[in-house]
């Protein structure tokens, strides 16, 4: 099996004997953590029970993960956007940002005004930090949501924590052609993204090659 994942950044294969490899994609944005940990914080780590927004016990300033080696499936999975995704050039890194902008998409449900079931809609993943809520509404990153739904017809959403989110629907997606952004209502504790790794996580032994995760060759960027 080989299987493309997070928006076609890492590529899955399994063997014969059940042994599962996933391989970061080289796309050659040239850039690197240096001293950021900002996903150390914003991002959740079921196992390590680490909530969003709450900095990582093992993340050591100018250090990196002290359990490197040994840190959890979802960490050695994960990659920013910003780190891999070429067209994000415009922005800063994101501990200057203030916001990370996760590879995976992730499912949103939608309910209508009258209550009615709802209907399940794609979305991009922003984790916001919380001391500095407004920093998602900056231009760069109004323009890659923009970006991202004139081509995929896809929605933000801004997480602040694992329950406190507003949802971003750029002109493309609404029919009067202008910028809605829905705030509050409850978004579920655990995405599909990191249901999706633990559900494989258990399936699975695991090797990752290429993960850039604290890769640091060249210092600050
Ligand atoms: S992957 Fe690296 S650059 Fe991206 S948020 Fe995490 S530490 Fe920062
Ligand atoms: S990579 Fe290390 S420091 Fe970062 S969240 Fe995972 S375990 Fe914590």
């Amino acid at each position: 099996m080989d299987e493309k994942l997070a928006g076609n950044f890492m590529t899955f294969v399994e063997d014969d004997e059940g042994t599962a490899t996933i391989t970061f994609d080289d796309v050659g944005t040239g850039r690197r953590c240096g001293d950021c940990q900002l996903c150390c914080k914003l991002v959740p780590v079921p196992v390590l029970r680490k909530s969003a927004g709450e900095k990582c016990r093992h993340a050591r300033h100018g250090k990196g993960c002290m359990i490197y080696e040994q840190r959890p499936f979802s960490c050695k999975t994960w990659s920013c956007r910003w780190l891999a995704d070429p067209t994000t050039s415009a922005m800063p890194r994101p501990d200057r940002a203030h916001y990370v902008i996760d590879l995976e998409y992730d499912y949103i449900t939608m309910v209508d005004n009258a209550g009615d079931a709802g209907r399940r809609v794609q979305v991009m993943q922003v984790w916001c930090d919380p001391a500095f809520r407004n920093a998602w509404d900056t231009k760069p990153l109004r323009d890659f949501m923009l970006a991202i739904a004139t081509k995929w017809s896809v929605a933000t959403i801004v997480r602040f924590d694992s329950r406190d989110a507003l949802t971003v629907f750029p002109p493309p997606l609404s029919s009067d052609g202008q910028w809605h952004v829905v705030r509050g209502g409850k978004v579920e504790a655990r995405t599909a993204h990191e249901q999706e790794i633990l559900d494989r996580d258990a399936a699975f032994r695991m090797r990752v090659k290429g993960a850039r995760h604290y890769e640091r060759n060249d210092g600050d960027v």
